[in-house]
């Protein structure tokens, strides 16, 4: 088995450890492989161990691997989850199927005139700054409401949730306190009458937190991919 297929399977049995210790069903949690900084073949080997969607953070880099790979594009899922310039929405909007780093309403407006009327609609995350920090993408807490109903109101794309990316902490009880606050959000906003089912959060050190906290995508790159350099 190659390198990159057990560190599939060691993740993938850590995600059905941790959903089994809180009663989830394995079919509510989904592994997002985050392909950024790697090649297309490593990808492709995922790809063969039987991971389907990949996420990536930089539109160029993503868009090279898509043409690599467009003889896999009708299983793969693409999901973009890295910084929006608004001069690389059509790109995006043409070649991806999840976007979860929206956080504001001028890019979701690109997005969805750009989305093309022969593909769904693109699906959609909101990324919220969760964690507060100054420096940081993501729209702020009290700002999600808003965006929320202004963003499920446009064609083409149908919003399913939010995403964060808290600062790193130490212990277990420290991370769940973001995904915690995400999820508390997240319920708000559907007694607000949205109908979101998508929690992205947890990356390779708090995968476990986000599951206990109710996560439904976690984004996994190192633990399966290696270290970036
Ligand atoms: C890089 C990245 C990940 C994966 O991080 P790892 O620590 O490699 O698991 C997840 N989410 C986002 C938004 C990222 O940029």
């Amino acid at each position: 088995m190659s390198v990159i297929a057990a560190n599939l399977q060691a993740v993938q049995q850590h995600v059905a450890r941790t959903a089994q210790a809180v009663g989830r069903p394995i079919n509510t949690i989904q592994l997002l492989a985050v392909s950024k900084t790697f090649s297309a073949s490593a990808v492709e080997e995922a790809f063969n161990a039987g991971q389907r969607a990949f996420g990536e953070n930089y539109v160029q880099e993503a868009l090279d691997k898509i043409a690599a790979l467009a003889h896999l594009r009708a299983a793969l899922q693409w999901h973009m989850i890295g910084p929006i310039q608004s001069n690389k929405t059509r790109a995006i909007a043409e070649q991806f199927n999840w976007v979860h780093s929206v956080d504001r309403l001028k890019i979701a407006e690109r997005l969805s005139a750009q989305r093309p009327q022969n593909l769904p609609p693109l699906q959609l995350c909101l990324q919220v700054n969760i964690s507060g920090e100054a420096s940081k993408s993501g729209v702020a807490a009290n700002e999600v409401l808003a965006l929320a109903h202004a963003i499920a109101a446009l064609p083409r794309l149908q919003l399913r949730g939010l995403m964060a990316i808290p600062e790193p902490t130490a212990t277990l009880e420290q991370q769940r306190q973001p995904f915690r606050a995400l999820r508390l959000l997240l319920e708000q906003l559907n007694r607000d009458g949205l109908q979101l089912d998508t929690l992205s959060m947890g990356m390779s050190a708090d995968l476990e937190a986000a599951i206990l906290e109710g996560g439904t995508i976690v984004r996994v790159g190192s633990a399966i991919f290696g270290k970036r350099t």
